[in-house]
């Protein structure tokens, strides 16, 4: 088993090979004294360091403390003969080079000392050239040892590293023969398939590649036949033998391995060496970024550009069987309040429970994706009669009847769902799912909670849909907006004390265009917050010039749009516009409705908090017909209440207990209250006796050109009674 702490200390392997570089040690055995001051003399030399001793005992003291390169040693020494040196050096497994020194003339002493190890014998008395051979020599050949030595082991480091490479690796490393059977494999084998190395051995490449690939593999490296071997790269899948993991996709990288000395062209083919790396993860995540791609990522279901896939094949298939299909839109009905109330997090929740209730009630073979906020689309192919079609909406309303749980308690959702069928409703995936919009408009049309086929006459109100959302767009650029004005008025001041602004558009080609036909348009296409500054900038220059010309006391109503409040500055908006034209901020009301109150979003009430703290006034519109609730009022610092019309409507000639209750509940808060639609005297009493003074309505003036209610301003409102 290789470890990483095996790793040889990779600076080792860059050293250069130097031979003998490094200082020779020598040392000199001789008990007679001048002898040894001769020898140390003669062996000075700048690159040697020579030491001495005269015993037996002594020498083997200084070889036990270090080594040496060489020892000159002396047959006879006064505590044993060099023998016994000989004898040590070898038992301890030394590696000295000794040169013998000797007055024995006997030759038997020279061999003696050869076999015991000597590398040398030079008998005294010596000639100094013959001393200097037997030394240079001896010293030559410790070089060259040693050098050996040094080269062995580092011949071994680098095996070792590269051994610990490869056997280490992350990759899958091997070889194999030229019948393309493995050689080597690194360990790698083990953790990446679960085969064990052993058991590859011999086997052919193929038998860990999956089936969809052998035919492949076989064909590159196990074709005897095939006579170019070249290098290779390609994608492949293995066959794994572990549990519980897929088999893995790698990235295969081959070159072919030559020997010296061919037959003929002079290199030998030996094999193939490979490294397959493991991609898996990486095919892992294109695979979910492919998904990603094609799914929408709340409910998990198809997005639009897979079910236009879809489409487009299911319209071929049922082409060429003469079939027919449907294609059905499904919006969610009134999603938008439930995002503006109880905020986007339950809205979510919301869609992921209706898409799951839409994918149960559909068959296997459908296909439901989701492509926008709350709309789905449903793709049914194989559909024989548009009966069938009917009884799968239907099945689809009742499966949403039973209520949502949401965080705040249960919510019906219900949904509208238009059908376009192929062919006679279009026969092009664009033709279909745009009908089956239309239709889905249609059923909003008619109530909601339903469904609608597509009829070609609808197509008209659509496209009038759309054209106007588009002259809408340009509508404040081209100064097509205007503001007309309705008077409020005092009926113990007998006057005009206030005034609502209320929008129009007049349409180059429709005419003059009352907000209700044109602000639900705005507020879906988004633009409702640039006619909302539009609004409070032109009603705040008319205040301004009105209070300019002498009505000091006179109020300023603007209707402002729940999306107001929900991203914009809408505080900021009407603060700059306060300042602009230099208006008290008292003398301005904006009015918004019941269901922003709704919203609990801190947020809303933050901004109402700030419009009420900058001294502007909060009007809330329609009293009556929301969801009104005491504790909203509490926590929204609103400064009055307007009564919805159809309460002052039923006022005809007797009381109303709505009435009574909601200017209590403004007593009893402490805010104003006006009454809106007052159209006839009768109602006037009413009012004033329940203690309502702020009156308005077509019994004073209906909504007007500036210039127009101007001129009312200066009289006594004429609704009056004498
Ligand atoms: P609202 O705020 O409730 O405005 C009062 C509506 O009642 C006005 O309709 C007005 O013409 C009508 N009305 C007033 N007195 C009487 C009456 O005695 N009898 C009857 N039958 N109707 C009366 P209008 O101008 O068509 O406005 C409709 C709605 O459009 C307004 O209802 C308001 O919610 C919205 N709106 C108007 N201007 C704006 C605006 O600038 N921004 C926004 N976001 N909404 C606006
Ligand atoms: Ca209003
Ligand atoms: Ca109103």
């Amino acid at each position: 088993m290789v470890t990483p702490g095996d790793a040889p200390f990779l600076a080792n392997m860059a050293l250069p090979l130097e031979v003998g570089s490094r200082t020779q040690r020598i040392l000199v055995v001789d008990d007679d004294e001048p002898m040894r001051r001769t020898l140390l003399r003669l062996l000075a030399a700048p690159d040697r360091a020579v030491e001495e001793t005269d015993s037996v005992e002594g020498t083997l003291r200084m070889l036990a403390a270090q080594s040496y390169d060489l020892i000159l040693l002396d047959y006879r020494l006064p505590d044993g003969d060099g023998l016994a040196v000989l004898d040590w050096l070898s038992e301890h497994e030394r590696g000295e080079l000794v040169v013998m020194l000797s007055g024995e003339d006997a030759i038997d002493a020279a061999i003696g000392a050869l076999r015991r190890g000597a590398d040398d014998f030079v008998r005294k008395p010596y000639r100094l050239s013959q001393l200097n051979r037997a030394v240079d020599n001896a010293l030559l050949k410790t070089r060259l040892q040693r050098s050996n030595r040094e080269m062995g082991q580092r011949l071994q480091e680098s095996e070792r590293l590269h051994r610990y490479l490869v056997e280490s690796s992350p990759d899958l490393i091997f070889t194999l023969d030229p019948a393309g059977r493995f050689t080597y494999v690194n360990p790698r084998i083990e953790g990446l398939l679960g085969f064990a190395r052993a058991d590859l051995e011999g086997e052919a490449f193929s038998s860990i590649v999956s089936a969809e690939d052998t035919a492949r593999i076989v064909q590159l490296f196990e074709n005897p036949l095939q006579p170019a071997r070249t290098a290779h790269s390609l994608e492949l899948r293995l066959a794994s033998r572990k549990v519980g993991s897929g088999p893995p996709t790698v990235s295969l990288n081959t070159e072919p391995m030559y020997g010296r000395g061919d037959e003929r062209n002079g290199a030998r083919f030996m094999g193939t060496y490979g490294v397959a790396r493991d991609i898996s993860d990486r095919k892992r995540a294109e695979e979910i970024i492919a998904f990603q791609a094609y799914h929408d990522q709340l409910t998990r279901l198809p997005n639009r550009a897979l079910f236009r896939d879809r489409l487009d094949l299911a319209i071929a298939q049922t082409d060429r069987r003469k079939g027919s299909l449907a294609v059905l839109f499904i919006d969610v009905d009134r999603f938008k309040l439930v995002n503006d109330t109880y905020g986007h997090s339950q809205g979510d929740q919301l869609l992921r429970s209706i898409a799951n209730r839409l994918r149960q009630t559909l068959r296997r073979g459908d296909t439901l994706a989701r492509v926008g906020g709350d709309e789905f689309l449903a793709l049914l192919p194989d559909i024989t009669h548009p009966e069938d079609v009917q009884a799968i909406c239907q099945k689809i309303l009742d499966a949403l009847r039973a209520p949502f749980r949401l965080q705040h308690g249960e919510f019906s959702a219900t949904v509208s769902i238009g059908i376009a069928m192929f062919q006679k409703d279009g026969e092009s995936a664009d033709m279909l799912t745009q009908h089956a919009d239309i239709a889905m408009y249609q059923a909003k049309r008619s109530g909601k909670n339903g469904f609608c086929f597509f009829d070609s006459s609808l197509n008209h109100n659509y496209r009038e849909r759309i054209s106007l959302e588009n002259d809408l767009r340009k509508a404040i650029d081209r100064g097509e907006l205007e503001l007309f004005y309705q008077a409020q008025v005092s009926i113990a001041k007998r006057r005009v004390v206030g005034t609502e602004a209320l929008l129009r558009w007049r349409h180059p080609a429709h005419g003059l265009l009352g907000p209700d036909t044109f602000i639900p348009l705005a507020e879906e296409a988004g633009l409702i917050s640039g006619i909302s500054n539009w609004v409070i900038d032109a009603a705040c220059a008319q205040l301004r010039d009105w209070r300019d010309i002498g009505f000091s006391e006179l109020r300023m109503s603007v209707n402002l749009s729940p999306r107001d409040f929900e991203h914009g500055e809408i505080v900021e908006t009407v603060r700059r516009s306060i300042a602009h034209h230099r208006l008290d901020a008292a003398s301005l009301d904006l009015e918004i409705t019941e269901s922003l109150m709704m919203q609990d979003a801190g947020s809303v009430r933050g901004k109402v908090q700030a419009l009420r703290e900058a001294g502007v006034g909060v009007a809330i519109d329609d009293f009556g017909t929301g969801y009104s609730a005491l504790a909203y009022l509490q926590k929204f610092p609103v400064s009055s209440l307007k009564i919805d019309r159809g309460f002052v409507r039923d006022l005809n000639g007797k009381s109303s207990p709505i009435i009574a209750a909601i200017t209590g509940i403004a007593r009893g808060f402490g805010l104003q209250v006006v009454a809106e639609g007052v159209e006839h005297q009768g109602q006037i009493e009413h009012l004033r006796s329940l203690g309502c003074d702020t009156l308005q309505g077509y019994l004073f003036s209906k909504p007007v050109p500036a210039e127009e209610a101007e001129s009312l301003f200066l009289e006594i409102p004429s609704g009056l009674p004498a």
